[in-house]
Formats: structure tokens, C-alpha cells, sequence
């Protein structure tokens, strides 16, 4: 029998963090938690750390840690706080695999610390890779480890390539639902709220993620995404809208042939198979009922009216810093769109600018990577200010 895995989850009281510690819950003979860390969320850390019992945890502030030191009391793990907290739950000497399931740029230093300690990944954090993809997959090989997509998409690609040469791949098609506006006209997105931003048809997902669904970023930021964990360049990477999110992404072959993943729209499949690959678990999940399928259908993004698709295949081309750039600009924007400090279409606009102000700077280190998403979340706050006081940030 296998030996058990043991885990350290970054981001545990997240959506993934939590769909991660429900399939922990169901294997038990299989896993094993070592560290958990949380943002705010210290009721649910609480929760998790009494069920979970795991050797160390970290939350974002002091004050976060003094306050569970004091609700576990005798029960307490060690707790610590910070980056520095991040990082040592990432890097533990117990830990076999990291899940890294915190949301935005905050992922990266635990996750590459991780890696930089010989740590394998189920990589759920995209963000890791828009910011840092060259430097990662250097990590990735210098240090030997193997790195496993959660992404629902990415996890499909990996699934349809597996047995196959990497020199017979023709294209990669990720599909995209097309989010909660997928059918709104262009004048009638200048007006949507965040809660119907959120209100994504398919997947229940954190709040980051789903205006990104929603603005279709998402999808872009899963092209840069695949660009580094497949060694595939933009050209070849097409995004397909499929409504019904069964088809998960798809690999075509340079004799035509089409591999693609199948399944209900489940975060715990993708999660489980970077878990514990090569084998499956035996989920409990309804099967994919294909004949009550009525249609399953595809189509091409809209551009025009998802120019958040197109900033990130450009900030792709521009290369070096400039995916940093994005990715901190639409943090910082989205944040804005859900404090309603600008309007949905702003998000786009907020980016632009920030890319448009961007002097690119190829990436040697992880400093610059740092420094980039510094610069491109000031930047951008700078535009929404300016914004404010009437400016027009187009
Ligand atoms: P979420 O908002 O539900 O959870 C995020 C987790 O990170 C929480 O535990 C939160 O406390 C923690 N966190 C937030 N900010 C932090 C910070 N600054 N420092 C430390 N911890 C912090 O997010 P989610 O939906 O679970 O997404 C997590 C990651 O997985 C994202 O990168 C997202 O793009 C990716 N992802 C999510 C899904 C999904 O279905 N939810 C699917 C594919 C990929
Ligand atoms: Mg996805």
C-alpha cells in the first residue's frame, strides 16, 4: 500500500482549500495534514485546525495568531503570522506535496519556497505562474519536483497529453463558460452590480476569481497559465466559449486527432487527480450524464466586448514583467469593482493604463517580479484615484 501524503495547505479556508481538506476528510489512509494557513478567516481555521490537527499553522496578522493562540488554547498547534508564517508552513520538513490555494500574487513566495525546498505542487494559485511563469518552471526543474494543475482547465490539458509527445501537439483549447454576461450587449455591462458579477452560472468559486470569470480575465490569465506549465507559446494556446463547462479543455494533435476531459463542473476531480496522480480516487460525485445532454456548444470570445482576454495575450507578447503588471492592476481593480469604487467596464480600462505606463524588464529574479506587482497595483490605485477626481482613465 502506498505510503500516506502529507500535505500542507496554503489558502485552507478557501474554496479550494476547502474542497482540498473534504477529500483529505474521505481518504484518510491517504492523507495527512502537516501546516494549514488562512487569511482572516479564523473561525473556519479554528474549525479545520481541531478536525485536522495539523503540526503548524499561519494567518496574515499578529493579532490573528494571538487571537487563535487564545480560542485552541492546550489544543493549539504552533501559530505563527506573516509572510514569514507562509513560508514556513510552506517549506516544513514533514511535507510531501503543497496544495497553494491562496488567491492573487500572495501565493508566490510560499509557493516557490516550496518548491525551492524540494516540495511537489498542486497548483491551484494561477497567479504564481502569471507573474513568475519563467522563474517557476526553472525552480520546477532545477529542484526536481513535479507540479500538478488544479485548475479545472489546465488539469483537462494535462490529463489529455498524458502518453502522448509534446512535438505532436498541434494547439491547446481552453474552454472558457463565458461567465454571468456572456450573452450581455456591451452597453449593458457599464451597469452591473458586483453581486451579479458573482453570480457565476457554473462554478462556485472565491470572489476573485469569479469577477475574473466574469471580465473573462480568468481565461486570460489562464492562457499565460498554460504558456508556462505546457511550454507552449500564446499563438498556439486558443480559448473556445463552451457554456455548459463539461468539456474542460481539449489538446489537438498535429494529425488532427482531438483529446479532450470530460466531466461535471467539480472543482474535487482536478484536485484529486493532483493529489494522486497517477491513480484516481473514487469520488463521490453523480456521474456525467451525457444523453441528457441536450447540446454541448462552442464558440469564439468576443473581444470587443472581454478586452481583458486580449490585455493579457498582450501582456503575454510584451513579456518579461509585464504579466506581473496585469495581474497586480486587476487585483487592485477588481478589489475596486467589489468596494464599488468603479464600474465593471473599469476594470479593463484601470489595466490598460497600467500596461500602457509599463517600461517591460525581462525577469531574472524574484525581486523584480516583487517590485513589478508593487508598481502595477500603484499604478493602478493612481488611475482610480485619478478617476475620481474626473479624470477619464481611457
Ligand atoms: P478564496 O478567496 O475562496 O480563498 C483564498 C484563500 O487564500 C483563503 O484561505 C484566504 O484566507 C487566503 N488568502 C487570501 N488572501 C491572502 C493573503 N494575502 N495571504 C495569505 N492568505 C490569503 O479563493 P479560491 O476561489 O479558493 O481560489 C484560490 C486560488 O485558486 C486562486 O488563485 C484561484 O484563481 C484558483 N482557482 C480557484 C478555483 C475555484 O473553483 N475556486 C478554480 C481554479 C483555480
Ligand atoms: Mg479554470
Amino acid at each position: 500500500m502506498a505510503s500516506v501524503k502529507k500535505l500542507g495547505i496554503l489558502g485552507s479556508t478557501g474554496s479550494i482549500g476547502v474542497s482540498t481538506l473534504d477529500i483529505v476528510a474521505a481518504f484518510p489512509e491517504q492523507f495527512e495534514v502537516v501546516t494549514l494557513t488562512a487569511g482572516n478567516n479564523l473561525a473556519r481555521l479554528e474549525e479545520q485546525i481541531r478536525r485536522f490537527r495539523p503540526k503548524m499553522v499561519a494567518v496574515i496578522s499578529a493579532d490573528g495568531a494571538q487571537q487563535l493562540k487564545e480560542r485552541l488554547g492546550a489544543d493549539a498547534p504552533q501559530i505563527l503570522s506573516g509572510v514569514e508564517g507562509l513560508v514556513a508552513c510552506a517549506c516544513h520538513e514533514d511535507i510531501d506535496m503543497v496544495v497553494s490555494a491562496i488567491v492573487g500574487a500572495a501565493g508566490l513566495v510560499p509557493t516557490m519556497s516550496a518548491i525551492e525546498t524540494g516540495k511537489d505542487i498542486a497548483l491551484a494559485n494561477k497567479e504564481t505562474l502569471v507573474t513568475a511563469g519563467s522563474l517557476v518552471t526553472e525552480a520546477v526543474a532545477r529542484h526536481g519536483v513535479r507540479l500538478f494543475p488544479v485548475d479545472s482547465e489546465h488539469s483537462a490539458i494535462f490529463q489529455s497529453l498524458e502518453g502522448h509527445r509534446m512535438d505532436d501537439v498541434r494547439r491547446l483549447i481552453l474552454t472558457a463558460s463565458g461567465g454571468p454576461f456572456r450573452n450581455r450587449m456591451l452597453a449593458d455591462m457599464a451597469s452591473v452590480t458586483p453581486a451579479d458579477a458573482l453570480a457565476h452560472p457554473n462554478w462556485s468559486m472565491g470572489r476573485k476569481i469569479s469577477i475574473d470569470s466574469a471580465t473573462m480575465m480568468n481565461k486570460g490569465l489562464e492562457v499565460i497559465e498554460a504558456r508556462w506549465l505546457f511550454d507552449v507559446p500564446a499563438e498556439r494556446i486558443a480559448v473556445h466559449i463552451h457554456p455548459q463547462s463539461i468539456v474542460h479543455s481539449l489538446v489537438e494533435y498535429v494529425d488532427g486527432a482531438v483529446i479532450a476531459q470530460l466531466g461535471i463542473p467539480d472543482m474535487k476531480t482536478p484536485i484529486a487527480y493532483a493529489l494522486s496522480h497517477p491513480t484516481r480516487l473514487p469520488l463521490d460525485l453523480p456521474p456525467l450524464d451525457l444523453c441528457s445532454m441536450r447540446n454541448l456548444t462552442f464558440d469564439e470570445p468576443d473581444l470587443e466586448r472581454f478586452p481583458c482576454l486580449a490585455l493579457a495575450y498582450e501582456a503575454l507578447a510584451m513579456g518579461g514583467t509585464a504579466p506581473a503588471v496585469l495581474n497586480a492592476a486587476n487585483e487592485i481593480a477588481v478589489d475596486a469593482f467589489l468596494n464599488e469604487e468603479i464600474a465593471f467596464l473599469d476594470i479593463a480600462r484601470v489595466i490598460r493604463a497600467a500596461l500602457q505606463g509599463l517600461e517591460v524588464k525581462p525577469l531574472e529574479h524574484i525581486d523584480q517580479v516583487l517590485r513589478a506587482d508593487l508598481w502595477g497595483r500603484k499604478e493602478a490605485r493612481r488611475f482610480i484615484d485619478a478617476r475620481g477626481e474626473g479624470a477619464t482613465v481611457c
